[in-house]
């Protein structure tokens, strides 16, 4: 067994705080990956809070890992000793249903082993990236290239690829106007790689505070959402709006900023499901739609394209001690736009 250090979640009421486990060995097809690394996603703050139900404890979250290989097994092919490497969402999936086969496996039939807050097939809990070192088989790891700054580049394995799925899903593209509503760390990437795909962006958003950092992000126009007359003014505006709220809200008021036949793409999950009009949809054939990451492949994508276009997440570097105190300032929208944690800090 490899013994680990990391910080963890022992109930849904207690801050994150100091654990120790053990991973296990490094078989045939896994990589040993020593973390630099790891971003701080919403998503660690309602799993370890457990405010989507059924959170697995103790749980070390993390989910944006990023660091070195120091080991691979035998059956090894794709990666060796010293490459630089990620890890997502999930660590495995069935391989054998539709989705497995298409690549598409965070829509697997039968569930993706999520990297944390789950269990893998031998029935261990999973742990994730707030943690020193993560055995991964080789089929679930990402290459990334050191061209990029590597704590910038973290974000890139949740945020970044929640954002750049829809938008190639959906082509969006030149010619469409794109509405991403909330900028936080996935809205900061939906504007970076909406802009950079040619869209006209607007950043529809709570906070009139972050309006120089979305036009610094590359957005075209900033609407605050708590203006009437903001509000009014964009009806009937939108081809897509990409929804990366992550507390509940009125999508009503954005499904009337969207175009005949426009779409608003959820990607933000908050606890309580939301209420919609009828009359808001039929009005002009709009459309809801949603979507999970993103497969392997389309993950390494995602990534090669950052390198090749030198995108990268606008991130807070953090030591692992002051985790707790991040949360607590993404909930108050108060994030520039990712928190990351150093692992040379445990
Ligand atoms: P985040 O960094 O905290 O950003 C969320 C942003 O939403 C905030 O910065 C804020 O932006 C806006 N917001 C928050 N509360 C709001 C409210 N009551 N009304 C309107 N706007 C509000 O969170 P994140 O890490 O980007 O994650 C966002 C959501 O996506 C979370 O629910 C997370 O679980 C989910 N997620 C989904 C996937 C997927 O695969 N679909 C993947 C990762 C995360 P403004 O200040 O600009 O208003
Ligand atoms: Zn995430
Ligand atoms: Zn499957």
């Amino acid at each position: 067994m490899i013994p680990v250090k990391s910080y963890a979640a022992h109930s849904a009421a207690s801050p994150i705080a100091p654990f120790s486990f053990d991973r296990r060995e490094v078989g045939d097809h896994d990589v040993l990956i020593d973390i630099q690394f790891c971003g701080v996603c919403h998503s660690d703050i309602h799993q370890a809070r457990n405010e989507w139900g059924g959170s697995i404890f103790p749980m070390v979250p993390g989910h944006e890992i990023v660091g070195k290989i120091s080991n691979v097994g035998s059956a090894v092919t794709k990666f060796k000793v010293g490459d630089v490497a990620g890890v997502g969402v999930f660590v495995d999936s069935c391989r054998e249903c539709a989705s497995c086969r298409e690549g598409l496996e965070q829509y697997c039939d039968k569930g993706m082993v999520g990297t944390y807050n789950g269990y893998d097939k031998g029935g261990q809990i999973t742990y994730g990236g707030y943690s020193s070192k993560i055995v991964v088989d080789e089929n679930y790891t990402l290459h990334i290239s050191d061209k990029l700054s590597l704590a910038a580049v973290a974000p890139l394995l949740c945020a970044g690829i929640t954002t750049y799925s829809p938008i190639m899903h959906w082509k969006m593209g030149k010619g469409h106007k794109v509405g991403v509503l909330g900028l936080g760390g996935l809205g900061h990437m939906a504007v970076k790689f909406a802009v950079s795909l040619g869209s006209e962006v607007t950043v529809l958003s709570t906070s009139k505070s972050k309006e120089a950092d979305a036009k610094r992000l590359g957005a075209h126009h900033f609407a605050f959402t708590s203006d009437e007359q903001v509000l009014k003014s964009l009806k009937n505006n939108f081809d897509f709006i990409i929804d990366t709220v992550s507390a509940p809200h009125d999508m009503n008021l954005y499904i009337g900023m969207l175009r005949r036949e426009g779409t608003i793409v959820v990607v933000g999950l908050p606890s309580i499901p939301a209420p919609i009009s009828n009359f808001g949809l039929i009005g002009g054939r709009r459309q809801i739609g949603g979507s999970m990451i993103g497969g392997i492949k389309e993950t390494q994508e995602m990534l090669d394209y950052c390198t090749e276009h030198n995108i990268v997440s606008d991130i807070e570097l953090i030591n692992i001690k002051d985790i707790n105190t991040a949360y607590e300032r993404m909930i108050k929208n108060d994030v520039k736009y990712r928190f990351v944690i150093d692992m040379a800090t445990f």
